[in-house]
């Protein structure tokens, strides 16, 4: 893998500073030929080797790099100095779902179904490609400027403890055969999308306890109960009890997710349920300049 050598710092425009990781900084940015906004993030070389993270990142960089779908995070491309490993990302202007979903609560049946339909295709996508657990959790997914979700971690901050740690115990989104230390596979993402549905719309994940251990219990005994408020469609509920099933073979597939009735009838095809018009009014703080499509310049 070799680092497109020509890109360096002076290329871009830097704007606001978005936030900060284990391994560095995230900033919104502009390439300043073609004006095209996209997220910087600037990681430290120093704090990669004092964690022993280099082959970790370049294996990272280079799945990330290779996948192209509207629901998956784009890495542009990167480039390195002597202190610096520099990612171009695709910028998510919503920002991160987890704080979009602690602000509403609960999503509505509509919004909960888009974001299923468009993870499962994006799940599919990377499936197909033989990358597998994309690790997703609220905290690792994006939303663009128009609403889509985007998958954003492929594995690396997400294995950092302080993510682990503060953000949130991932412990409610792993599947019975991880925490039983058995072999897993490509399963254990559709597992994790009956979590997030469920969680899109309760609000909490379903195997949520005070005591992490208590949690892990409820994961492999599948303790699966749905609160009566807020009322929730009997056909959601099917979709989410056939993604929790402990038998990772009998869960419902990916293709099937796409098919069943409650996904039919309420995700919106565009991946999109924000209207152009909020679209429109949605600015960019730090930048002027329109977005334009990044896939021709990178
Ligand atoms: P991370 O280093 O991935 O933990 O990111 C640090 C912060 O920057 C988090 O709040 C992320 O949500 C945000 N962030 C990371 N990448 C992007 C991006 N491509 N677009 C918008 N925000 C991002």
């Amino acid at each position: 893998m070799a680092a497109r050598q020509e890109w360096s710092m002076s290329d871009f425009e830097i704007g606001r500073y978005i936030g900060e990781g284990k391994f560095g900084k995230v900033y919104l940015a502009r390439e300043k030929q073609s004006g095209y906004v996209v997220a910087l993030k600037v990681i430290y070389k120093a704090k990669l080797e004092k964690y022993r993270f280099h082959s970790h990142l370049r294996r990272e960089i280079e799945i990330q790099h290779s996948l192209n779908h509207p629901n998956v995070l784009r890495l542009f491309t990167w480039f390195h100095d002597e202190e610096r490993v520099v990612l171009v990302l695709e910028y998510a202007a919503r920002g991160e779902l987890y704080k979009v979903l602690r602000a509403a609560g609960c999503f509505t049946e509509r919004t909960a179904a888009t974001y299923v339909a468009s993870l499962a295709g994006a799940l599919a996508y990377c499936h197909k490609k033989q990358v597998i657990h994309r690790d997703i959790k609220p905290e690792n997914l994006l939303l663009d400027i128009e609403g889509r979700i985007k998958i954003a971690d492929f594995g690396w901050a997400a294995r950092s403890n302080a993510k682990r740690h503060t953000l949130c115990g991932t412990i409610d989104y792993l599947a019975p055969e991880m925490i039983e230390k058995k072999a897993h596979d490509y399963a254990v993402d559709n597992w994790t999308l009956g979590i997030l549905c469920y969680e899109f719309l309760y609000g909490s994940p379903p195997f949520e306890a005070d005591e992490q251990d208590d949690t892990l219990r409820r994961i492999v005994r599948v303790d699966l109960t749905f609160p009566s408020t807020p009322c929730v469609s009997s056909e959601a509920k099917d979709l989410i009890s056939k993604l929790l099933v402990k038998d990772s073979s009998k869960r419902l597939s990916l293709e099937d997710i796409m098919k069943h009735p409650w996904i039919k009838k309420n995700a919106e095809p565009s991946g999109s349920c924000i209207k152009q018009r909020e679209v429109k009014k949605t600015k960019i703080p730090g930048l002027k300049s329109e977005q334009k499509d990044g896939s021709i310049l990178f």
